[in-house]
């Protein structure tokens, strides 16, 4: 693909557009967006310039000219993806949503909240949560991510189970198409069956039909009442087995997130964190919310009892949300400790049905055994959506484990889509899956796909390269 490179003179347009300190060239702030929390360093690719904008209408005008000059830009929001969706492998310019971060409307009577796509989703959570309201998003990196980010990963969580993901919660969005237009899809509407609905081809899309600048979410009354279990298995094995029965037990949780012992203990070692659980070769952490609290207690007494009746080491009801607090932090930061303690590692994210969930743990055995390397796993159990975490072991040479590791990972996605998975549930395809994509999805959805891009972005300019690339 040819892209003409950011000049001085397209340095100059775009300040007259943002303004004189609105858009980096400098080597140092570059080379801070040329990745994102992928721990894959081959990744890596600095943009030739970096704007930040504070408007729809400056976004509009920067995409314009990049879309006239043929330059590649790719939208960023925190950085905190996982599949390298923010890295602008052709370089070109990044447009940071940062400083787009703005609440436009607090609208109560139709529970929603308008925001430009840089806010923060705990600034969000915690702007609603003062009227009394939730927004259910809570991805892992609640703290950092932004609702921009989030629509186009269609990011879960740890309440996925019982709210779903963020799509579900999204009414409305602006967008600025790969040509520089701007339009609303969807609306404070509750239904819309009006056309193609081109806002939730949006939603998930990372990034590659256009960049999200404002969006209307929808809020729920925030429940009155939560409580965790923490559950503590012999193995691995016996923790996943436990998850699908919870599941047709009839209470539905918020959450329930799976920690195999070195996930955890990883995490704890990172935090400097005193939890010590040494018997448990695995653990669910379960929550259960509502607005009566007596019921919320019961539920979470039942759930406690029908994993004591399957083999539960031990079953612990936090008492109190700072011990909630501190486990949470632990299963939130198993993603960073894994990356400091093993930087050499692919971080997986397959899901399948959740009542398929138990015959994943016997293949990540089977493939660590093969391949010779660490598999701990982790992630959204109640969703069936684990992350497997190939690990290098230290003694083995560079070549060899990248062998290893496609190898592995071509495996592991086979036995994925034949458990009737995908190789994605939140992360997302970006670079990471893109050479993976093909050997596991019909090539006529593939097709479709390169289609509606050529359709949505005829220069191929709005974060090309990711997912797939447009030319077979
Ligand atoms: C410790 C940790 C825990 C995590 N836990 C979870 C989890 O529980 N669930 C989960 O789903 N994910 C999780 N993630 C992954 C990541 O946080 C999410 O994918 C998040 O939604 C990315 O948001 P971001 O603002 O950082 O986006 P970025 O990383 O900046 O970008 C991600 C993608 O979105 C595009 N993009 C960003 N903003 C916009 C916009 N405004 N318009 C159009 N495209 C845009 C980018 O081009 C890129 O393709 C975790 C990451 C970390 C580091």
């Amino acid at each position: 693909m040819d892209y003409r490179p950011v000049t001085p003179s397209l340095v100059r347009d775009l300040r007259t557009i943002v303004g004189e300190k609105s858009v980096w060239i400098d080597h140092e702030r570059l080379e801070a967006y040329a990745h994102d929390e992928t721990s894959i360093t081959e990744y890596a690719h600095a943009p030739e310039a970096v704007v930040l904008p504070t408007t729809t209408e400056q976004v509009a005008q920067v995409v314009r000219l990049a879309n006239r000059e043929r330059i590649p830009i790719t939208p960023r929001g925190a950085g905190s993806g996982l599949s390298g969706g923010a890295i602008p492998i052709h370089g070109g310019i990044v447009l940071s949503l940062e400083r787009m971060d703005k609440l436009i409307d607090l609208d109560l009577d139709n529970m929603t909240i308008t925001v430009q796509a840089g806010m923060v989703t705990n600034d969000l959570a915690h702007t609603v949560a003062e009227h009394g309201l939730f927004f259910a998003g809570y991805p892992m990196s609640v703290e950092t991510c932004q609702i921009g980010g989030n629509i186009a990963e269609n990011a879960g969580g740890g309440k996925a189970i019982k709210y779903g993901v963020t799509g579900r919660y999204i009414l409305g969005l602006e967008l600025v198409t790969p040509t520089g237009d701007t339009l609303w899809l969807g609306g404070k509407l509750a239904k819309d069956v009006s056309g193609y609905d081109l806002k939730s081809l949006v939603i998930g899309s990372e990034g590659t039909l256009g960049i999200v600048t404002q969006a209307i979410v929808k809020l729920t009354a925030h429940p009155k009442a939560a409580s965790d279990l923490l559950v503590l298995f012999k193995s691995p094995r016996a923790a996943i087995d436990l998850v699908p029965v919870i599941m047709r037990h009839g209470i539905v949780p918020t959450g329930i997130e799976f920690m195999d012992r070195l996930s955890f203990q990883t995490s704890c070692a990172y935090l400097n964190e005193s939890l010590r659980y040494e018997q448990a070769g695995a653990m669910l952490l379960i929550e259960v919310d509502g607005n009566d609290p007596n019921q919320v207690e019961a539920d979470l007494l039942a759930i406690g009892d029908l994993c004591e009746q399957h083999g539960a080491l031990e079953v612990y009801v936090a008492e109190d949300r700072n011990a909630v607090e501190r486990v949470w932090a632990v299963r939130r930061n198993i993603a960073e400790a894994f990356k400091v303690a093993s930087p050499v590692q692919s971080l997986e994210d397959i899901v399948v049905p959740v009542a398929r969930i138990p015959d994943v743990i016997p293949e990540l055995e089977r493939l660590a055994a093969t391949y010779g390397m660490q598999i701990p796993c982790y992630g959204h159990a109640g969703d069936g959506n684990l992350h497997a975490t190939l690990v290098k072991d230290p003694a083995m040479d560079h070549a060899t484990w990248l062998r290893s590791k496609d190898a592995c990972l071509r495996e592991l996605y086979r036995v994925t889509r034949d458990l009737g998975g995908k190789i994605s549930g939140e992360h997302g395809i970006g670079l990471k899956r893109k050479a993976y994509l093909g050997d596991v999805t019909n090539p006529v959805e593939i097709a479709l796909m390169r289609a509606i891009k050529r359709a949505w972005d005829p220069q191929n300019v709005m974060n090309p390269g990711k997912i797939f690339e447009l030319e077979s």
